[in-house]
């Protein structure tokens, strides 16, 4: 019997997943307010139990998720711990069981990716000291994209000073779309040329042609391509340059392209609930923010069905991709002319299973199929310590 944590490390929280055997979750849980008086809400067998304790760092929040699983009845001893880490640069192209150097090459990608990969870092390094012997994989975001050819992955600046500084497409949500893709290929009975697009509070998209991706709308970092939250996807560098120019500092700008920008910059909440709300309610700038969201969303598709050469299917996932029909009715409205449609009744219903939301005479079938980074970050962990 293998049992497989999953760990998903945020620099103040650090959320787990326990799986058994049978890819069931077993107990999962938040450590929130890393750093100072924290709280854990833990789910298992015995239900939800919330427990507010000191927690000054990851090691402290493990040792409490460990505490709070043992006075639950749950037995929480894993045979091997999946982390997610974001950024696995050009080294990292599959899942590696970590060990010093491994540990090394993270904490140094941490310079391509200064807010994401070091909260991985931690959740590596406390885990390793909490459960010795026990194999620790890292999962990347970005290995799902190594197949993206070199021509979609090339940024044309000087190609020295590139690949001196690892300056190109690398791509994220990699684990989200891998296991999408495969599921709509399970759906559809056949992996064909998919357009995957997650929409979350980040949001990306993915071309997928048999099972791999060759195409991702984030680049060198998670601020590229579509509208997010609170990141506004593409942008002139030359608007950058402008600012920096006129008097704001690095730190100013990166809140700003990090913050403050995406649905956030523009009405203010980055939650599209509340964008679609006010929209509704007739405010005409979160009309707005939607109308640039949609159609940010359209020109990818459109692009990424030209570089496919065909589409095979449509896939909505993540928190908006899955929960919005309004978006989904949105973003696949104005592409009719592709053989693209969305089926009134069929959008509208809320299973969280995969489902088909086109209708039966649809040219191009249309999708929302739920994510489960976990159980794909458990799979890899599993493969990455018994190969074959
Ligand atoms: P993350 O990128 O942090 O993993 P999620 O995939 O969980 O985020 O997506 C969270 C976002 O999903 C929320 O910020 C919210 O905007 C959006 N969302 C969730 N439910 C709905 C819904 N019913 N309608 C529209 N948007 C929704």
């Amino acid at each position: 019997m293998t049992t497989v944590l999953v760990v998903n490390s945020g620099s103040s929280s650090l959320k787990y997943q326990l799986l058994d055997h049978a890819e069931q979750v077993v107990a999962s849980g938040l450590v929130e307010r890393i750093g100072g008086a924290g709280r854990i809400t833990h789910r298992g067998p015995g239900g939800e139990v919330i427990v507010d304790a000191d927690v000054p760092d990851h090691r402290a929040a493990l040792a409490l998720m460990l505490a709070t699983c043992t006075s639950s009845g749950a037995d929480l001893a894993p045979d091997v711990v999946g982390h997610r880490v974001v950024h696995g640069g050009a080294r990292f192209s599959a899942p590696v069981v970590v060990d010093d150097a491994v540990e090394a090459a993270v904490e140094e990608l941490a310079a391509l990716a200064p807010l994401h990969n070091p909260p991985g870092l931690l959740g590596i390094r406390a885990a390793r000291a909490t459960f010795p012997g026990v194999p620790q994989v890292a999962v990347f975001d970005t290995a799902f994209h190594a197949t993206i050819p070199p021509e979609a992955a090339t940024y044309a600046i000087d190609a020295g000073l590139a690949a001196d500084r690892g300056i190109r497409r690398y791509g994220f949500h990699g684990t989200s779309h891998e296991y999408v893709s495969q599921e709509a290929a399970r759906f559809l009975g056949h992996a064909g040329r998919f357009v995957v697009l997650h929409l979350g509070n980040g949001a990306s998209a993915c071309a997928v042609s048999g099972g791999r991706s060759v195409a991702t709308s984030m680049g060198l970092t998670p601020l590229k391509g579509l509208v997010m939250g609170t990141r506004g996807g593409d942008l002139d560098p030359g608007a950058v340059l402008h600012l920096l120019r006129s008097g704001m500092t690095v730190d100013e700008v990166d809140t700003l392209l990090n913050r403050r920008s995406g649905l956030a910059g523009l009405t203010g909440s980055g939650d599209l609930r509340d964008v679609l709300a006010a929209a509704g309610g007739g405010d005409a700038q979160a009309e707005l923010a939607l109308d640039v969201y949609a159609h940010r969303v359209r020109g990818y598709v459109g692009a990424y069905l030209a570089h496919l050469g065909g589409l095979d299917a449509l896939v909505f996932t993540a928190g908006v991709g899955e929960n919005s029909p309004e978006v989904r009715a949105r973003v696949v409205g104005g592409l009719g002319h592709l053989g693209l449609a969305v089926d009134p009744a069929r959008n509208g219903a809320g299973e969280r299973v995969a489902r088909l939301v086109s209708p039966d005479d649809g040219p191009v079938p249309v999708l929302v199929v739920p994510t489960n980074e976990e159980l794909q970050i458990a799979r890899h962990a599993l493969t990455a310590v018994a190969p074959g």
